[in-house]
């Protein structure tokens, strides 16, 4: 149990939904930072295929399973810290560790899937496309999905992730939670200077909104972290951010191939 009381399986499970909505608030808050977005920000509603409403209440029953998913499987493989173990804090390098290896896991697990969900034209209509409705993406429509698609990225990579890295359910706390806030920041649309994602990862929300953009639904398949399956096998795809009036203009840096 923690100090606050719950355990660690509970916050585990719950965390990644609030820092999700104080993250995202975080950035509502800084307003439509105009002279760092991607996209005008009339456009979130122009070109996307989707009211926020409907994001809104769509993410909030994808968060509702997913809770539900989580505390679930946590009583089924929560044990990674029972034992000796759990009665001493595991040092900084073993969870170090073990969060490269859960971000490798659960890379090349989301890769794979991600490529064949966009190759797979029945998959693609009936649960992936509900994601790219988005082409303008926004913070709190990054995990806009459809519920089953939701449950096999993120639930089944998440548990995976989790059972291989054999971290504790404490550190999956911070893990998930870092997940989350780097899913947020993917979709936040805003180049904001001195943002330390954009620094540290190049699989970071330039390298997506390609992605999310109608001529990059064969590239940048890569998430949450890194960018090496993509860059492994061919797909991909440069760019260039070039000032505009305002905001940064993303341009591909070789010709795409129709979808
Ligand atoms: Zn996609
Ligand atoms: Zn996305």
């Amino acid at each position: 149990m923690t100090a606050l009381g719950l355990s660690d399986e509970l916050l585990g499970a719950f965390m990644p939904v609030v820092v999700y909505w104080v993250y995202s608030g975080m950035y509502m808050a800084f307003g439509s930072c105009d002279n760092y977005r991607l996209h005008p920000k009339q456009e979130e509603d122009e070109k996307n295929l989707v009211s926020k409403r409907t994001v809104i209440k769509g993410v909030l029953l994808i968060q509702f399973l997913q809770v539900t998913a989580a505390i679930l499987l946590y009583m089924v493989i929560g044990g990674n810290d029972a034992g000796a173990s759990a009665a001493q804090p595991s040092s900084f390098i073993v969870i170090a560790r073990q969060f490269i290896v859960a971000m490798v896991v659960l890379d090349t697990y989301q890769y794979f899937l991600h490529r064949y969900i966009h190759h797979n034209k029945f998959l693609y209509r009936h649960l992936h496309s509900r994601h790219h409705r988005l082409v303008v993406p926004y913070t709190f429509g990054a995990i806009y999905n459809h519920p089953l698609e939701a449950f096999i990225f993120d639930t089944v990579g998440g548990a995976l992730a989790f059972v291989v890295s054999g971290m504790s359910p404490r550190a999956s706390i911070f893990f998930f939670s870092f997940g989350t806030i780097k899913s947020v920041d993917d979709h936040c649309g805003i180049l904001l200077p001195g943002n330390p994602f954009h620094f540290f990862f190049r699989n970071n929300t330039a390298f997506h909104d390609l992605h999310h953009q109608l001529y990059g639904g064969k590239y940048n398949f890569s998430q949450p972290f890194f960018v090496m399956w993509d860059r492994i096998l061919g797909t991909y795809m440069p760019y260039s951010l070039e000032k505009r009036g305002g905001g940064f203009q993303l341009r591909p840096g070789k010709t795409c191939k129709d979808n």
